[in-house]
């Protein structure tokens, strides 16, 4: 049986080190369940935690994308495959990010609007019955609140648009890779896409919170690794507590737009016999 859930957050580098939710020290903040595994047609899932924040529902699964055996596509398929069947309408994405605007410094945030795809991963989809429009793919309105939450926990550069160029990893870019990005993303990383696919055909909203972790190479200067260590381990229960404020505050009701971007797919004869 798989647990209902308003509520999803994808974990990423930026909470990784915290044991989301726990590491926030939230007296609202209770775990249900943990080690919730499912089977699901591509696959059996990676582990879930249920838990719930002043009485609503969340799933969330750490990063996702690395587990041996098991591909980046196919683990992200499993997750929104459980996300569909437990209902979930809202997805929070956070994780650490490099750079390719050179006006970014470490330790900003951004809350992307947008995103360009140059990963190179197929079969991407859960059963590809909708035609997805990609129009305002992430979600204004968990933009919004995010952008409020985040403010109200951190005192430094909040991004409020800009466009996370997604690759394929796990390995950094190359100077001549950030080079040719400069000027068509802001950031650069490797966990927004599928994700935004998939949360369009399951038909609930997603938005992402990002800490800037490191210059793209060659802009700006050479990063530290000691730089990247710091933020790991200690910034993430501030973002873990803005991913819950987030959620805590969301209005009960949807009134964005993102529902309205999934249509029927017109190439009946190959999805819907
Ligand atoms: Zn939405």
């Amino acid at each position: 049986m798989i647990p209902q859930a308003q509520f999803a957050v994808v974990g990423g580098s930026g909470t990784l080190s915290s044991d989301f939710p726990l590491g926030a020290n939230d007296s609202g903040v209770s775990i249900i369940e943990d080690g919730l595994q499912f089977e699901t047609p591509y696959g059996k899932s990676p582990s879930f935690r249920l838990f719930s924040i002043d009485g609503r529902n969340v799933l969330t699964c750490k990063m996702h994308g690395w587990r041996q055996g098991t591909s980046r596509a196919d683990a992200s398929r499993q997750i929104f495959w459980v996300f569909r069947e437990a209902g979930v309408k809202r997805i929070l994405t956070e994780g650490g990010v490099g750079t390719a605007n050179h006006l970014l410094d470490i330790r900003d945030f951004m809350i992307p609007d947008d995103y360009l795809d140059l990963s190179v991963r197929k079969d991407v989809e859960l059963e590809g019955r909708y035609l997805l429009v990609m129009r305002d793919p992430l979600c204004a309105e968990l933009r919004e609140e995010l952008l409020t939450r985040t403010a109200s926990h951190f005192s430094g550069r909040i991004f409020r648009r800009g466009t996370y160029a997604v690759t394929d990893g796990r390995h950094f870019e190359s100077p001549a890779e950030v080079a040719m990005l400069k000027g068509h993303a802001d950031i650069i990383g490797q966990s927004l896409c599928p994700e935004v696919y998939l949360a369009r055909e399951i038909g609930a909203c997603i938005a992402g919170l990002y800490f800037v972790v490191n210059y793209g190479e060659g802009l700006v200067k050479d990063w530290s690794h000691e730089d990247l260590k710091d933020i790991f381990y200690n910034d993430a229960p501030m973002i873990s507590r803005i991913i819950i404020d987030t959620i805590r505050n969301m209005k009960e009701e949807r009134s964005c737009e993102c529902a309205g971007l999934r249509k029927e797919t017109l190439l009946k004869g190959i999805y819907n016999p």
